[in-house]
């Protein structure tokens, strides 16, 4: 394969055999002068998905030397390292939804029997038809899983002998989600303590940008209200949502009746849900307005303790919570609570 390839997938199987060939060592990689652009490479993609996301822009290095070829190549498994020493699932989905946004504008150029052979190696079914391409049903539903929009639903396909036919585009955006979903599953790394050393300073500094991102983020969404009197159902909720972790839908309905009780406007609950990468926008607005009353005729109720203990998103009472029967009451008794001679002397278990 063309090396120039291999810098602009450097997840293609063929990249490992590349490096392999020439001989570089993981210590060469972490400690050689020679390498120092590559760990520099690294380190910027990585500050730019966390920095940028999916609006990262590409810039395309030039790749005519060797060395310039090398360099993109090994940046790859620098940022990988990185972002693996760090290990927060927020920057690991940040940075592979980053990965997959550059994939996807780089297939842009690719013909389409690069295009089927790298969609073989991320495990799908596709292959090249009238006008565009044709990919397999369970590959088109595997892959889209998150697109909650009406033309991405299966039902809204054409299908022939169990395959989908889809146009040039709309088959890189299914490619994007899959290169995510690779890069995301294959991380954190394990990584030993020469790595942890050698990023020791990359890793504080993207650290420090993402602690003061998240923070930033919670006094912006949450300024209203206060996050000190949540209950540690709510808490654990919106912890989850801020962290990129997955809500099952009982959580998303509770969290965002709460937040409409304790008065979060429609904005300021979707700017909630609106920082989680490649989250589907229609249907979290809709959701939204609909939970909320405004585009339907149900101004939905929190849910009480005994109903999100059965949905098993009660993460076990603390002191107040002995107290009360609805997170509402949390919310509201927990000043009161604080200031009382109850809370000096039974201190409160859970978070915050
Ligand atoms: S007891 Fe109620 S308020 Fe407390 S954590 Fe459980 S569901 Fe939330």
């Amino acid at each position: 394969m063309d090396p120039r390839r291999l810098a602009r997938f450097p997840y293609l199987r063929d990249a490992s055999g590349f490096l392999r060939d020439r001989g570089i060592t993981l210590s060469d990689l972490l400690r050689e002068d020679a390498y120092g652009r590559a760990r520099f490479r690294g380190f910027e993609r990585v500050l730019l998905a966390l920095e940028k996301g999916d609006k990262a822009p590409l810039e395309e290095p030039p790749l005519h030397a060797d060395v310039e070829v090398l360099t993109e190549v090994l940046a790859y498994p620098v940022a990988r390292m990185l972002v693996s020493a760090i290990a927060d699932p927020y920057l690991i989905r940040r940075y592979a939804l980053t990965e997959a946004v550059w994939g996807q504008m780089r297939l842009s150029i690719e013909d389409a029997s690069f295009i089927v052979s790298l969609a073989g190696e991320l495990g799908l079914d596709l292959r090249p038809g009238e006008g565009g391409f044709r990919l397999h049903f369970t590959d088109f539903l595997r892959h889209t899983s998150t697109m909650r929009e009406k033309d991405w639903k299966l039902i809204n396909q054409p299908l022939e002998d169990g395959y989908v036919r889809l146009p040039r585009e709309r088959v890189l955006r299914v490619l994007r989600n899959a290169i995510q979903r690779k890069i995301e599953s294959e991380l954190p790394l394990p990584v030993n303590d020469d790595v942890l050393e050698a990023f020791r300073r990359d890793a504080q500094h993207v650290k420090a940008l993402l602690a003061n991102r998240k923070e930033r983020f919670k006094a912006e969404e949450l300024g209203k209200v206060s996050i000190t009197r949540f209950p540690p159902c709510m808490y654990n909720l919106l912890a989850s949502i801020q962290n990129h972790e997955n809500v099952p839908h009982t959580g998303r309905f509770a969290i965002v009746t709460f937040l409409h009780h304790i008065g979060l406007s429609n904005e300021e609950i979707f700017k909630v849900f609106g920082d989680v990468p490649d989250f589907a926008v229609d249907v979290t607005r809709y959701q939204i307005e609909h939970i909320t009353g405004t585009t339907s005729a149900t101004e939905y109720s929190t849910p009480e303790c005994a109903t999100m203990k059965s949905y098993g998103i009660c993460p076990g009472p603390d002191a107040l919570c002995l107290t009360i029967r609805h997170p509402l009451s949390y919310y509201r008794k927990k000043p009161r609570w604080l200031s009382s001679a109850a809370a000096t002397s039974r201190p409160l278990a859970g978070p915050p």
